[in-house]
């Protein structure tokens, strides 16, 4: 058996990963050559959708020089869909990073939150 490094055992783990793949099904709202966009599966508002690298990042933490531009492919995207979505007036982007910010799968990934009135402070 080949040996696998940690972070590549991880990501064969990520099921964000396997959503990206194609392996797990989803709902895709959106793909690019570097990203996938689905709604999310429990979703807290009308629209609910995530947009994900296909590559593997655990978090915010994970973030460097070296990787930085996918923040801005998804930006882009996020902006595209909130558009196509009818909600360009009205959303919400969100990164939770780590177990305390609200983090359950660590496989980085912003949500777009629209399509109806959002509270402050956020809980
Ligand atoms: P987090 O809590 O890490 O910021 O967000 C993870 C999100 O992924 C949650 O909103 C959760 O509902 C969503 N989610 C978890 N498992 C699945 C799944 O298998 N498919 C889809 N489409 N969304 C999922
Ligand atoms: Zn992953």
């Amino acid at each position: 058996m080949k040996f696998l490094a940690n972070k590549e055992r991880g990501n064969m783990d990520c099921l964000f990963c396997k959503i990206a793949k194609k392996e797990i099904p989803s709902s895709v709202v959106a793909e690019t050559d570097n990203l996938l966009a689905f709604r999310d599966i429990e979703p807290q508002a009308p629209v609910h959708i995530l947009i994900i690298p296909k590559k593997h990042i655990s978090s915010t933490k994970e973030l460097s020089k070296l990787n930085v531009e996918i923040l801005g492919e998804m930006a882009l995207l996020a902006s595209e869909i909130c558009k196509q979505e009818n909600i360009e007036d009205g959303n919400r982007w969100i990164i939770n990073t780590g177990a305390e910010g609200g983090q359950t799968v660590f496989h980085i990934h912003l949500h777009i939150l629209g399509g109806r009135t959002m509270q402050w402070p956020p809980g």
